[in-house]
């Protein structure tokens, strides 16, 4: 039995090894070159970048594709847990190491602001509940099914729902439990760990803290490419046979069921079909005679970014893997974002060096700076004159902050911005993770994992629940995998 997916991004990769361990014969159509979607990677001039996501949470999700496949992940895919979680600067020259471990880290911030260990405790056990109790409601099942909101956890999450702080922001919940401004600012940044807005987004998702701080941030041996890597050359080994520069163009319907797919001009049949293609694009460019979930599609988008990878002739002890440079004022720099729809004169700039753990990735003496900077998704902004009053003022905070002249040290540069984002992966916008969550309904209004006019089809990644990121990604591809299980007859797993 034949199963055909759209897109290598992780959610797809991680699909197409769940369809073939249930015993499908897996079919990958990719637009481009190359697996991994947004998780890829480049070289310039001795330098190796991880070009889209840096921060790694949740490793087991990966190995445990490893584990359905009856191999054991150690002898393919490794990491290492991070010691610090990120190195936070802010304007006033207060700087603060984000340890990972959540005692070394309180007693960080009560000797740098003041604030008693004893908050910070109590703070990580509130995202540890919050977290405790919505992820088998928010993140390990499909919302959109009646059965489950028939099991225990979910019933319990349920219960619980007046205590989540989903009816305040996430700044008036960090407000009123911690206080004090530098650590209101640092952990109403967890909101963009899914392009949202702390300011409009409901504070359930001070769930995120706990990933870092408890569960841990982790570096892929290899670097974050490794994950591509790793589950591409699994899914191979599964015999999941691969399509590149194989863009699909349509979705084949009859009635209420999916036939297969449109691609080079060729039609390819089955009655299982899975995208990994944004949830927007996959309507209106492969299905646009389909009814659309206007209200869904029509979803504020999450933030976008610009980011400059930057060569450096130098290397800069106070930069750990993670570092966030803050703006002044928070609320006006996600005013400007999400109301302005541009990028402030004062960005937060995040910079990942991987050759911090890595020296291989880049020349020695040098550091590979990723410099990321949140921006709107692309609703026709003039990026061509924004995006040069972004790097000028990235430049002169970088500089003022770290006490040297930056621009002398770029050795070599490259650029990713919300067009191109969009041009090499389908994302409407250049979103980064989909739609936001500035909204407390932002969940249940996300699309499901299947259609729901269409038998046989279904959708995967980080435009559709449980939403974007790579773990909520590698989820999606669980849910889908558990929905065809049950919804269709099964072929002959190779456990059988
Ligand atoms: C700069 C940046 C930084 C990020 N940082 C982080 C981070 O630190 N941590 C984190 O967890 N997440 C991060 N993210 C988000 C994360 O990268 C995404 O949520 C995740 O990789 C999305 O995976 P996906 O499977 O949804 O698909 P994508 O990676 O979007 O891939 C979709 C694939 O489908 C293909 N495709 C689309 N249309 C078609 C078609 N018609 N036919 C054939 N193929 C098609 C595309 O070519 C692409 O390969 C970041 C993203 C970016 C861009």
């Amino acid at each position: 039995m034949k199963a055909l997916v759209i897109g290598s991004g992780v959610a797809g990769l991680a699909t197409s090894i769940r369809l073939a361990t249930q015993g499908y014969a897996v079919e990958v159509y990719e637009a481009n070159s190359y697996p991994g979607g947004k998780l890829t990677v480049f070289e310039q001039d001795g330098f190796r970048f991880d070009a889209g996501p840096s921060l790694f949470t949740l490793p087991h999700l990966v190995d445990e594709l490893f584990a359905l496949a009856g191999e054991n992940p150690r002898d393919h895919f490794n990491y290492q847990r991070s010691e610090v979680a990120c190195h936070y600067f802010f304007e006033d020259g207060v700087d603060l190491m984000a340890w990972s471990d959540p005692a070394k880290f309180a007693q960080e911030v009560e000797e740098k602001v003041g604030v008693p260990a004893a908050t910070i405790k109590e703070f990580f056990q509130h995202s540890q509940y919050i977290y405790d109790t919505t992820t088998p409601v928010f993140l390990e099942r499909s919302l959109h099914r009646f059965s489950s909101y028939l099991h225990r956890d979910v019933i319990k999450g349920i219960a619980r729902i007046f205590s989540l702080d989903l009816f305040t922001t996430m700044d008036k919940s960090n407000r009123k439990r911690l206080k004090e401004p530098h650590l209101v600012q640092l952990f109403n940044r967890f909101a963009t760990y899914n392009g949202s807005n702390p300011f409009r987004a409901p504070g359930v998702l001070n769930t995120i803290p706990h990933l870092e701080h408890h569960l841990g941030t982790w570096f892929p041996e290899g670097g974050m490419h490794a994950i591509t890597q790793s589950l591409y050359a699994l899914a191979q080994r599964l015999g999941v046979r691969f399509h590149f520069n194989q863009k699909v163009t349509q979705i084949l319907t009859s009635d209420q069921k999916v036939l297969g797919i449109e691609v080079g001009g060729k039609q390819v049949a089955s009655s299982l079909v899975v995208s990994n293609m944004d949830i927007v694009p996959t309507y209106r460019q492969l299905m646009p005679t389909q009814p659309a979930p206007e209200k869904t599609l029509q979803q504020e988008r999450s933030s976008s970014a610009i980011i400059f990878y930057w060569g450096i002739q130098h290397q800069f002890s106070e930069l750990q893997l993670h570092n966030i440079f803050f703006s002044a004022d928070y609320q006006e720099e996600f005013r400007q974002m999400f109301e302005d729809k541009t990028v402030g004169d004062d960005p937060t700039v995040y910079i990942h060096v991987s050759s911090r753990m890595q020296p291989e990735d880049a020349p020695e003496g040098c550091d590979n700076w990723f410099v990321m900077v949140n921006a709107p998704s692309d609703q026709g902004q003039d990026w061509d004159a924004l995006i040069p009053r972004v790097r000028q003022n990235v430049l002169r905070k970088l500089s003022r902050l770290l006490k040297t002249d930056i621009e002398p040290l770029i050795k070599t540069e490259s650029l990713l911005e919300p067009r191109l984002i969009r041009s090499k992966t389908s994302s409407f916008g250049g979103a980064l993770y989909g739609s936001a969550s500035n909204d407390r309904m932002a969940a249940f209004l996300r699309h499901a994992n299947f259609s729901g006019r269409l038998s046989g089809l279904y959708f995967c990644g980080g435009s559709v629940h449980p939403g974007g990121g790579i773990p909520l990604c590698l989820l999606s591809a669980r849910i889908v995998s558990d929905l065809v299980q049950s919804d269709l007859p099964q072929p002959q797993t190779l456990a059988s």
